[in-house]
């Protein structure tokens, strides 16, 4: 397959399939089966210990989740991938295949809540020291790596006020200390950004949101170099958070429409970026797509666009949240993202409510701040849902 030349669009639909198509068929099968059947012992042998290509068991191995996690790979360029029951599956496999008692993570305040309580609440318990910088101080970030850390950890664009960080400047910085560096890319996707082509060792995603676009199946994956990939995945083999076949599939039909569900979700969050900025009931919106964005020429340099995440804070606060939001027509309040609809809920119940409101007031999230994920639906209708849900605010 040639998926190293090939544009996204055209990697989204073909790549990775090729090789596990049957019986003539042009889809991918869902294979269900656990185990695998040989009847020659030295070749099961041969598979079993990896000198022959085949299938064992479906902890380990399955056609099905190969062939989503070649697409990924082929889409981040990446030499290897491996992939999870979900996308928490990921990170946590990920950080515990390389850390031990004694290391030190150096990573950001806002990551994703559940990657936060990883560091403030499980690593802490293995004696493994771990130190969150304001996300967006660089210069601070860099102090902290230069005191010696084993693992840098990023995400960005982060949830849910769409912070940016500049990965080719932290990365730089990692590496003169011999450190790991793992990036989060679950809200830019492959389409909008390649950290591995930033000299970054692992892309993790959650699968979950962007890549399979329906909010019908979880997952996760993670993309790098061979060795690091193969150390992961054996970690993953033996701890059990194996992708499910079914979710597999479903994934991988999703992902095949994931070019042209970013263009056209980033356009739909462009304009309501503008839209809601320009509205006087709203207090403020983060959209790195705007040129006042606090990070606005960051993401402009290493992102192919902006993405289709907003947040946005009404005036009036939570209690302007609480008659804007039931009004909204087009849109699931509901805690997922990335999905072809528009899915809205206050930060305080999605992203961070693992978080005590003193932890979200120190990470900069208002309590009363909306997460916007825009859908493929017609720019008007949402905008015009917008407007007359915020009709009633105040009112
Ligand atoms: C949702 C999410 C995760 C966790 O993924 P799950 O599939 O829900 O386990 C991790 N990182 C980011 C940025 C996310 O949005």
């Amino acid at each position: 397959m040639k998926d190293m030349t090939c544009r996204n669009a055209t990697k989204t639909v073909w790549s990775g399939e090729k090789e596990y198509l049957v019986h003539g068929a042009s889809q991918v099968p869902v294979v269900h089966s656990v185990a695998y059947t040989y009847d020659d012992i030295d070749q099961w042998y041969e598979v079993a210990t990896g000198k022959q290509k085949g299938h064992i068991y479906g902890r380990n191995t399955n056609p099905t989740v190969q062939a989503f996690e070649d697409k990924v790979r082929a889409l981040e360029r990446a030499e290897a991938a491996t992939s999870f029951s979900t996308g928490m599956a990921a990170i946590s496999n990920s950080l515990l295949t390389f850390l031990k008692p004694g290391d030190r993570v150096v990573s950001i305040k806002d990551t994703y809540g559940g990657t936060n309580k990883i560091f403030t609440e499980f690593l802490p318990k293995l004696q493994i020291e771990v130190d969150l910088v304001e996300t967006g101080n660089h210069s601070k970030m860099e102090d902290e790596i230069a005191k010696g850390c084993q693992l840098v950890y990023l995400e960005t664009p982060t949830n849910p006020t769409v912070k940016i960080t500049d990965i080719k400047r932290i990365t730089k910085a990692a590496r003169q200390m011999g450190a790991l560096v793992f990036v989060d890319n679950t809200f830019a996707t492959p389409i909008n950004q390649n950290p591995l082509m930033m000299d970054v060792d692992l892309v993790i995603h959650s699968a979950t949101k962007f890549l399979g676009g329906h909010a019908d199946a979880l997952g996760g994956v993670v993309c790098g170099s061979k060795n690091l990939v193969e150390q992961i995945y054996h970690y993953r083999e033996i701890n059990g958070a194996s992708l499910d076949p079914m979710a597999a599939y479903l994934l991988l039909r999703g992902m095949k429409t994931l070019d042209i569900r970013m263009k056209k979700q980033e356009e739909n969050a462009h304009q309501i970026a503008e839209f809601l900025k320009s509205h006087r009931k709203v207090e403020t919106v983060f959209y790195p797509g705007l040129k006042d964005h606090f990070h606005h020429d960051i993401a402009k340099k290493q992102m192919s666009g902006f993405g289709s995440m907003l947040s946005f804070s009404l005036k009036g606060e939570m209690a302007a949240v609480r008659q804007f939001l039931p009004n909204l027509q087009l849109a699931h309040r509901a805690a997922n993202l990335g999905a072809v609809e528009t899915t809205v809920g206050p930060a305080r119940t999605t992203s961070h409510v693992e978080n005590t409101k003193e932890e979200r007031q120190e990470l900069g999230i208002p309590e009363g701040l909306v997460r916007y994920s825009t859908g493929i639906e017609d720019i008007n209708d949402l905008m015009e849902d917008l407007e007359q849900a915020l009709r009633v605010v105040g009112e």
